[in-house]
Order: structure tokens, then C-alpha cells, then sequence
């Protein structure tokens, strides 16, 4: 099975994707990567998910990423005795610390420090900032609170506090024990929350200790501001919009996206652009004209994945959704200026041998009428500067190893296919060949180019470039051993 767009398709599991048919629906319409939000739901619902996906894998042996995503120090309310409830603009709706079920007229916030930190006249924000509360009168363990802004609130949403700086750690111990707990299962990436330092991302770097690779969720003005040190420490990036669009004015969140994009796409490291990309699907089964306008866009950006939240999660249209994205992305990438876009945002670094190699392999493979280029790679890191460059030709991502191909599963354009370790060059020619030839990328009559690190045993950046025919007839006669 072979995805037939670049961009990479993230999406959220939930209370309405959580069996298997399910799953396996979303990933059959195009999800690379599925997502475990660790603030929703306990650690049995994430292990259940978690076993369910490497269950699809298995039965239809494409590797598949799944990526947790740790809550961070987000302040969140309890749940409700229905759920559910709605606010009506001008009505009192009181905040305590009492682990009772709400009602209409209150909720847990269960965040001593808050209580400690809000003044009368502060505004809270809950559900992305949905919802408006003004703080009218507070203690050490309640606010009573006037909504400025009606709407409904559920369980678990998330409350924001622009006006007061809160003393929060980047890893609550909630999160540790999360962290350990999605290391120990085998998850391929660790989304950071609320980063807002480049220490919080090697803080949970060194407590996953290489078990999965690290992503800072940038959603913090802080975060912003530092972004090319927290750039520097992270293995993925990812454009957080819901809590940005709250932290900060919702206006500077398209340029604050277009500059991370670049900046992650400039470092070759993945970035996924989320949150209320296809937000009217929760509800309704066609996406409105400037949502599928907002998917295109991150498309053109040159974004790595474009995600899925609540459309996926809790939505009544999950596989439409996914579906959709899919189409968007069909329609974006075969548009002659979404090339024009790419090659001008193309960043030109050339300071290694690899950086050469890759961008050589790019050249060829457009300059002639080349199917494919096959890169083989453990750690991936080769893969992702062939990404970069963001060829026109399919990539072929080799590796040995079933970790680095699922961490791949969220990198533009990579088909990560497994193979034996590799030996020879001509051995490995011919895996490549074979591999394009099985996965419908190229003919008998074609050509690929190979990129790989020679010898293969010795641990050491890629060094070779190959021009093979895709006939294993003529690699036998030509190639050196
Ligand atoms: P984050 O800030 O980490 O994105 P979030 O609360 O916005 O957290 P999302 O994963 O983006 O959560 O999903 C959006 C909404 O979908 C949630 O607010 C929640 O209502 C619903 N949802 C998502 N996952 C779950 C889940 N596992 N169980 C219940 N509801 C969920
Ligand atoms: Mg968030
Ligand atoms: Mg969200």
C-alpha cells in the first residue's frame, strides 16, 4: 500500500476511534500517524489504542507512528454529572476545588495555584478560549465567576489564564509517570506541552532516554521567542494553534505558523500544523470552504502533517475527515504552482557530505526522467535531509529498523520500508529496486536513484549515490559488489 501525496495526516484518537475497525478505517484513508492525547482518558483507554494500532500495522504491513502527547502543566476542569452543560452569557458560574461532579453553576478547577494567583476582574478562558469567565470574587479555593462569553462546557476542557503568570514546572508529575508509561508501551514520539524553554525539552529527553523521539508543541508567546534554541534540542515540532490562537492574539497565529514551518523545514525536522483544521466536521460531514482553504495553506507551507483533534477524536465524521484531508492534499500537491511554492522556499544548505548527496540525488532524479529516490538509513536522519529538499520524486526510506520507520511515518513524502541489514552495495541496490518495484514506484524499464553509507557496517553518514536500472538483470551485470 502506497500513499499517493507527500503530506503526512495526523489524527487524534477518542471516545469515537477507539476500536479496531475504526482505526483501521482512518489509517485505509490516509492517517500516517495516530495521536494519544494523555489528558484525555487513563492509561488502560491509551494501552488499548496503542495495542489496537500495532494490530493494523501488523495485519497490513505498512508501519504506522504513533505519537502521545503528554498534557503539560495545562489547567484543565473536572467533569460533570452530565457532561456537559451550557453557559448562558451574564449568568454565575462558580470554580472550587471540590472533586464533586458540576453542574450549571459549578465546576472543579482542581489547581490550588490558581486560586492563589487570580485576582478579582481576571479573565479565564476555557476551551481554546471559547468560553469567557470574568473572575468577580475569589479565596484560596474558589473563584465565583460571571461567563462573558456562553457556550457549552464538557469534561476535562482547558482553561487559560492570560493575565496572570502562573508558577508552573514543565513536567507535572502527571507526566512523568505518563512519559514512562507510553516509553514502556513502545510510542514513536512524545509531544511536549506548553514548552516553554529549550530545558523542557531535554528535561524529557533524558527521562525517555532515546526510547522515543521528542516533539515541543509550540503554544506559549515564551516558546515562541525561543524558538530556534528549543528548535535546536527537539526532534519534531508542532504548531499548537488551539492554546497559541489564546496565549496570544489569535491574528498572530498565521505568521507565527509560516515561521516555525520554515524554521523546522530549514533544520529538516518534522512540523505538523494542528488544531480546528477541519473543526465544523466535528459536527457536520463537508468541511466549510476555509477550512479546506487552511489545510491547503499548511500544504503550501511545506508543512511535514497536517492533524486532526476533535474531527477525529469525538467528531461524528472521523474517516470523513481524514478523507478529506486526503483529498486536499491530492488537489494541493498536483496543482503546478504548489512546485513553484515548494522550490521557492527551498532552503539551500550544503555543509555536509550528506546535505551534497541528498541535494545531488534531487537534481538527477528531476533533471531525467528518474522514478524514485531510495535512501537507505538507521537513524533516519538521511531520509529527512532527502525530505527537505522536498524532490518532486517519490522517496523510498530503507532502514532495518522498524523504530526509525515509524518515527519516518510523520516525515514529508518518506515511504519507509523495511528491510534486512545490509551487507553490500549490491545487495542493497537490489533490495532498493525491489522494494520500488513491489511498492508501485517504478517498472522494470525504470531507473532509480540510491543514496547509502558505504560500508555498511561502519556506522557513518551517507556517501553513495547510485543511478540503477530497476531490471535486477542489468544491476548484475553492472554494479561492483
Ligand atoms: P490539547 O491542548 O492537548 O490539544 P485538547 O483538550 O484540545 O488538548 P484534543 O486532543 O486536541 O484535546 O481534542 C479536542 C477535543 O476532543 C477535546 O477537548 C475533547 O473534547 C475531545 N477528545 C479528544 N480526545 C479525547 C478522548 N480520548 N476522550 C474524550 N474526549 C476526547
Ligand atoms: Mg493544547
Ligand atoms: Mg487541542
Amino acid at each position: 500500500m502506497r500513499r499517493l501525496r507527500r503530506v503526512k495526516i495526523v489524527a487524534t484518537l477518542g471516545p469515537v476511534s477507539s476500536d479496531y475497525a475504526t482505526i483501521r478505517a482512518l489509517f485505509e484513508a490516509g492517517a500516517d500517524v495516530f495521536r494519544l492525547n494523555m489528558s484525555h482518558g487513563t492509561q488502560a483507554d491509551i494501552g488499548a489504542r496503542h495495542k489496537i494500532i500495532r494490530q493494523v500495522e501488523k495485519d497490513l504491513g505498512r508501519p504506522i507512528g504513533i505519537l502521545a502527547d503528554l498534557q503539560g502543566p495545562k489547567l484543565r476542569v473536572g467533569v460533570f454529572a452530565k457532561d456537559a452543560e451550557d453557559l448562558e452569557e451574564g449568568a454565575k458560574f462558580r470554580l472550587d476545588l471540590s472533586a464533586a461532579p458540576g453542574d450549571a453553576s459549578r465546576v472543579q478547577l482542581p489547581h490550588p495555584e490558581i486560586f492563589a494567583a487570580l485576582e478579582p476582574g481576571a479573565s479565564l478562558l476555557v476551551n481554546d478560549g471559547k468560553i469567557g469567565l470574568r473572575v468577580d470574587d475569589c479565596g484560596k479555593d474558589f473563584a465565583n465567576c460571571t461567563v462573558t462569553v456562553g457556550g457549552t462546557i464538557s469534561n476535562r476542557k482547558g482553561v487559560n489564564v492570560p493575565d496572570v503568570v502562573l508558577p508552573l514546572a514543565a513536567l507535572s508529575e502527571k507526566d512523568r509517570t505518563d512519559l514512562e508509561f507510553a516509553c514502556e508501551l513502545g510510542v514513536d514520539w512524545l509531544a511536549l506541552s506548553f514548552v516553554q524553554r529549550p530545558e523542557d525539552v531535554t528535561e524529557a529527553r533524558q527521562l525517555a532516554r532515546g526510547r522515543a523521539a521528542i516533539l515541543a508543541k509550540i503554544e506559549k508567546p515564551a516558546a515562541v521567542k525561543a524558538y530556534d534554541a528549543i528548535l535546536q534540542v527537539s526532534d519534531g515540532i508542532m504548531v499548537a494553534r488551539g492554546d497559541l490562537g489564546v496565549e496570544l492574539p489569535v491574528t498572530s497565529v498565521p505568521p507565527i505558523q509560516k515561521r516555525l514551518v520554515r524554521g523546522a523545514r530549514a533544520a529538516a525536522k518534522p512540523v505538523i500544523v494542528a488544531t480546528q483544521m477541519l473543526e465544523s466536521m466535528i459536527e457536520s460531514p463537508v468541511p466549510t470552504r476555509a477550512e479546506v482553504s487552511d489545510v491547503a495553506t499548511a500544504i503550501y507551507e511545506g508543512a511535514d502533517a497536517i492533524m486532526l483533534s476533535a474531527e477525529s477524536a469525538a467528531g461524528k465524521y472521523p474517516v470523513e475527515a481524514v478523507t478529506t484531508m486526503n483529498n486536499v492534499a491530492l488537489s494541493v500537491e498536483k496543482d503546478p504552482t504548489y512546485r513553484q511554492v515548494i522550490e521557492a522556499s527551498r532552503v539551500v544548505r550544503r555543509e555536509t557530505i550528506a546535505d551534497g548527496i541528498v541535494a545531488a540525488a534531487r537534481e538527477i532524479a528531476e533533471a531525467t526522467n528518474i522514478k524514485a529516490i531510495a535512501c537507505f538509513s538507521q537513524s533516519g536522519q538521511t531520509v529527512s535531509l532527502v525530505a527537505r529538499e522536498r524532490p518532486r520524486v517519490p522517496i523510498i526510506a530503507l532502514t532495518p529498523l522498524m523504530s526509525t520507520a515509524r518515527r519516518l511515518a510523520l516525515t514529508w513524502g518518506a515511504h519507509c520500508v523495511i528491510t534486512e541489514p545490509q551487507e553490500r552495495f549490491k545487495g542493497a541496490v537490489i533490495s532498493a529496486v525491489k522494494a520500488a518495484r513491489a511498492d508501485g514506484f517504478a517498472a522494470e524499464e525504470d531507473m532509480i536513484v540510491v543514496t547509502a553509507g558505504v560500508p555498511f557496517n561502519v556506522k557513518g553518514t551517507t556517501n553513495i549515490l547510485r543511478v540503477a536500472p530497476c531490471d535486477e538483470r542489468l544491476i548484475s551485470r553492472v554494479d561492483p559488489e
